[in-house]
């Protein structure tokens, strides 16, 4: 696809589409990523991959010389029901990529986390988490548990 046909249907939207998760825009089709090493119909020069990341699990692919983008089949259809179609042109970008080797570098240390602590003891932990993120005494909570764990600070200092 030129981007030029993809700046000429993006005009026609009124206002960049909010991001789906992946759970939202739920996909139970299975794509395949094309090989590396192809080259641009329009002129011949290489296409370069770039992770589309946030859950995607699939490369596009665009040409270094024309800026033309070329998506395989089913591609366009899953960045749709994520609406992230219309951040076609900002996946390329320092600051997208940037992003997700951010979101890759979570991604790892988690499952490393994961490994090591057993699933359901990781689950435990993330549920504990939210419990304290969502309850009224937030604050006090973590204080408490550092005193719990540590002894740290005087258990007086949680009280009124
Ligand atoms: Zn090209």
């Amino acid at each position: 696809m030129p981007m030029a046909a993809y700046w000429s249907w993006r005009k026609t939207l009124e206002a960049p589409l909010p991001n789906l998760d992946a759970e939202q825009g739920g996909n139970d089709v299975e794509l395949i990523d094309s090989e590396a090493g192809k080259r641009c119909p329009f002129d011949g020069a290489f296409l370069i991959r770039h992770k589309v990341g946030h859950g995607i699990d699939f490369h596009i692919d665009r040409c270094g010389r024309c800026g033309g983008v070329w998506l395989d089949a089913g591609e366009w259809e899953e960045l749709q029901r994520r609406q992230m179609h219309d951040d076609l042109h900002l996946i390329f970008t320092s600051s997208w990529q940037a992003e997700v080797r951010r979101q890759r570098r979570t991604k790892a240390e988690e499952d490393l986390l994961v490994r090591r602590l057993g699933n359901s003891d990781y689950k435990k932990a993330v549920e504990t988490k939210r419990w304290i993120d969502s309850h009224k005494e937030n604050e006090t909570l973590p204080a408490l548990l550092g005193f719990l764990l540590d002894g740290i600070g005087g258990i007086g200092e949680l009280l009124p």
